[in-house]
């Protein structure tokens, strides 16, 4: 089918299948689903959490998204990733990870996958070299973010997919930041797509979700089985929310973009600013790799005040239209210091070795009035 936003909006929503021509999917809480007589037992919908209606329609919708054949939506962004590894790791087998992971990636590497037997090595994966360098003979899997959180460093999806293909990995891509209408990794090589369904697909911060996009029949296969096995699901309501979030994705994530490349420009002149992390500015170390894998830069950004942590707090509780909150990717704008929030349980020692300086601040660009958020910000600067 059609374009992007065609098929955000119309694919799973089919009123021609529906009983009362219904333009919008019902929500199907039914649990159950009854039989006219024995012989039909194993056919259709069974129980809610092997399949549900309103669940399905949104898998087809972000299958389609993604340009995958299938697609798996979860309870939340980390269940979908813990599907992924206990359906196809086992114990002694290999994981090389890009080395700047959202937070609670790391965590069910580090404290919940390895307890099962299952090792993992932390790479930068913007160099090639390294990543070959790191392939061993047990590594199965390699897991890519990009842009990665919160200091926007990219990965080239298609060269790590070819590479990783070579030495029989499969490559999993966290594509919350992009999107899939900035960046599509099936296209690109990479086998499975996984999302944090709460940040811009769902998109109005009420969501708590998943999702896995595949094409690889033997792949889904097993993933389907374990969504079922181990029941991480997402509710119909929660699907219907996603569903009803998703089609207004493509307006909502020009207007992110717009505002943020606005915010990263208004921010890289100003004086009291060391450095700003975005991906569509020129200055940006991989913006040619951006351009070259992304159709947009998205709506995050981070930047560095002149001073400390000081200057960094004195900033953000100037502000009245950022909410200091955690999470991103929803229509309003949020603002954060990762040094006391996000990653504030990284050591500050590895916060620096990475690159996280305690003046960082990291910002959701919202779809608010550019003209207001820059006001905003002018509040922050008058607060130093
Ligand atoms: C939020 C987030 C997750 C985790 O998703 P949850 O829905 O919070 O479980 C994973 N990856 C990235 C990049 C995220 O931003």
């Amino acid at each position: 089918m059609k374009g992007f936003t065609t098929k955000a909006i119309h694919v799973g929503e089919e009123p021609k299948r529906m009983q009362y021509g219904d333009v919008v999917s019902p929500i199907h809480l039914s649990t159950t689903f009854a039989k006219e007589s024995l012989d039909e037992v194993e056919s259709g919908y069974v129980y809610s959490r092997s399949a549900n209606p309103t669940r399905d329609n949104l898998e087809k919708k972000l299958a389609a998204l993604e340009n995958a054949k299938y697609a798996l939506a979860f309870s939340s962004g980390l269940a979908a990733e813990t599907t992924i590894l206990l359906s196809l790791l086992k114990k002694g087998d290999h994981v090389i990870a890009f080395d700047d992971l959202y937070g609670g990636t790391k965590r069910l590497f580090n404290r919940v996958m390895e307890r099962f037997g299952i090792g993992f090595t932390y790479v930068d994966l913007r160099d090639l070299a390294l990543f070959k360098k790191s392939i061993m003979e047990s590594s199965r899997m390699v897991w890519i973010e990009t842009p990665t959180n919160p200091l926007m460093k990219l990965a080239d999806i298609k060269a790590i997919s070819e590479l990783a293909h070579e030495h029989g990995l499969i490559v999993v891509v966290d594509n919350t930041f992009a999107s899939p209408y900035f960046q599509q990794p099936l296209t690109l090589g990479a086998d499975i797509v996984v999302h944090s369904v709460t940040k811009y697909l769902g998109g109005h911060s009420d969501v708590v979700g998943g999702a896995v996009m595949v094409s690889d029949d033997e792949l889904h296969e097993k993933m389907r089985f374990h969504q079922n096995a181990v029941g991480a699901i997402l509710s119909p309501f929660d699907s219907w929310l996603v569903m009803r979030g998703v089609k207004t994705l493509a307006v909502r994530m020009e207007r992110h973009q717009y505002n943020a490349l606005r915010i990263a420009e208004y921010l890289e002149n100003h004086p009291l600013v060391d450095k700003v992390y975005y991906p569509g500015l020129e200055s940006h170390p991989q913006h040619d790799l951006a351009k070259r894998q992304m159709k947009g830069y998205g709506g995050m950004l981070s930047f560095e005040l002149k001073g400390g942590l000081e200057e960094a707090r004195k900033f953000v509780e100037a502000l009245e239209i950022f909410a200091l909150a955690e999470s991103l990717g929803g229509v309003e704008s949020l603002i954060e210091i990762p040094a006391l929030m996000t990653h504030a349980s990284v050591p500050r020692e590895e916060r620096l070795k990475v690159g996280i300086k305690d003046s960082l601040i990291r910002v959701s660009v919202g779809i608010e009035d550019l003209e207001d958020l820059i006001e905003d910000m002018e509040k922050g600067f008058k607060n130093l």
